[in-house]
């Protein structure tokens, strides 16, 4: 019984790959890579329009839905016999995404800005004439192809290759003070690794990529650990990391999907588990287990041996144009003690990195309204303690806006050194038994976020 039968829905389905010929090969058959290329229609040598659709990760039986919207590919040029262009000349292709509406968040394609490399993944740069066309469904760019480019490659976010977490890990690995453990396998036999680093009494928990097209989050996971083990500099950190070190214990997992990274997957692992619903049972669906979600199993599992004290989980938002965290609202446990750690931490990291606001985040959720199964909700209420879940963008960042170049890996990274600095602040604070929630500075207040943000409508093209 294949998994789709066990739901009611009918799905759509993703045309059969279009056979190679016309001017340009597509490609996605790499790590983290994720298109189907249906058709090419030519104009002539030197011009063309690709049509592609974005392809599906496995069935989500929880949420009932199959989900998608990363995509990563290589454009090449294809040799004359082919249909390529002769010796010295460009081509000029119309990108054609055909199932841009078909995807788990269609809404979100407006204000977007596709990424391209035009040498071999070294940069990056935004297509800022990425159009999205609602009545056909289509998000579409123009490129013009070069020969002697070194690599063409297009995508949501920029990639962040399995090949390049595992770089990651050994890097981390080979610094000393620094303890690198696998704690467990993915469904497809990956390794889940921890990295533990610091001596201090607190326990810090930060969990990267549940979702694993939300790149922003492995290149966050790198700056923190550049940060903290000093992999920049053989293992020497600045004043900051060192205090940080003797304050807290850090448990870092930089890539808890390492299969639905591998295979180019928006939301799930390779079963079709949506990580970030696995915390908790739901209903009969019983999770974590090692048959469906065991990656989120033996996080839990190793969390419960050590304990934590404070919590972070890395995320992108495929919608909103800002960094935010959405917080612990409707958790039990919420009051003025948690309300105030969310603020202070939330403080001190927009005085730290202004890419980082306070005003718009998610609507908090109703009083005892929140879901247990979603990692943030279930660590606050489990451990009693700071549980956020932190968002970037796929888009531009509005707080600090750079069009050209959009919000990128690079600034994740550093959005990932400064969480230790919103850290640090609130250190005193975590298990502290005093109400320091009355005597929190003006700037350290919690404010209640907002959906809504002045400008949402004409982004979104809803005026
Ligand atoms: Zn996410």
């Amino acid at each position: 019984m294949s998994a789709l039968s066990k739901s009611k829905k009918t799905f759509p389905q993703i045309p059969d790959p279009a056979p190679l010929s016309g001017p340009v090969a597509i490609s996605s058959n790499f790590c983290g890579g994720n298109i189907v290329h249906t058709a090419t229609i030519v104009e002539s040598p030197t011009k063309c329009r690709v049509e592609l659709n974005v392809d599906q990760d496995p069935y989500t039986e929880l949420e009932d839905t199959i989900h998608s919207q990363w995509f990563y590919f290589k454009g090449s040029l294809m040799d004359p016999i082919l249909g390529g262009p002769n010796k010295g000349e460009e081509v000029t292709v119309d990108y054609v995404i055909t199932n841009a509406n078909r995807v788990a968040f269609p809404s979100a394609w407006p204000g977007s800005s596709v990424c391209v490399s035009t040498n071999g993944k070294k940069s990056w740069e935004r297509k800022t004439k990425t159009d999205y066309d609602k009545a056909e469904g289509t998000l579409s760019w123009q490129h013009v192809h070069r020969q002697y480019e070194e690599g063409t490659y297009f995508s949501f976010f920029e990639p962040y290759t399995l090949d390049r977490h595992i770089d990651l890990v050994d890097r981390c690995r080979a610094t000393r003070g620094v303890n690198v453990s696998v704690i467990g396998r993915s469904l497809e036999n990956r390794d889940i690794e921890l990295i533990t680093v610091g001596t201090g009494p607190l326990k810090c928990w930060i969990n990267h990529r549940q979702h694993p097209g939300e790149t922003q989050a492995e290149f966050f996971a790198e700056g923190l650990l550049t940060r903290l083990c000093g992999l920049d500099d053989f293992g020497a950190v600045d004043g900051l990391a060192h205090k940080a070190r003797e304050a807290f214990t850090f448990y870092i997992v930089p890539n808890i999907n390492p299969d639905g990274s591998a295979n180019g997957y928006l939301r799930t692992n390779a079963g079709g588990a949506n990580l970030n619903r696995e915390w908790a049972t739901t209903g009969d669906y019983e999770a974590p287990t090692l048959e469906r979600s065991p990656e989120v199993y033996y996080v839990l599992k190793k969390m419960d041996e050590v304990g934590v004290d404070a919590f972070a989980d890395i995320h992108g938002d495929e919608e909103m144009p800002f960094n935010f965290i959405a917080g612990a609202e409707g958790c039990t446990n919420w009051g003025p003690r948690l309300q105030g750690l969310q603020g202070a931490f939330l403080g001190a990291y927009c005085r730290t990195n202004p890419d980082m606001q306070k005003e718009v985040s998610y609507d908090p959720e109703d009083p005892n309204g929140a879901n247990l199964a979603v990692c943030s909700n279930q660590i606050a209420t489990r451990f009693n303690c700071l549980s956020i879940t932190l968002e970037m963008p796929y888009k531009d960042c509005y707080t600090c806006p750079d069009p050209e170049r959009g919000f990128t890996g690079g600034r994740c990274a550093r959005l990932g050194m400064n969480i230790v600095d919103a850290f640090m602040h609130v250190k005193d604070w975590l298990r502290s038994e005093e109400p320091f929630w009355e005597n929190l500075g003006e700037d350290d207040q919690y404010i209640r976020p907002k959906e809504e943000w002045e400008g949402k409508a004409t982004m979104m093209g809803q005026e």
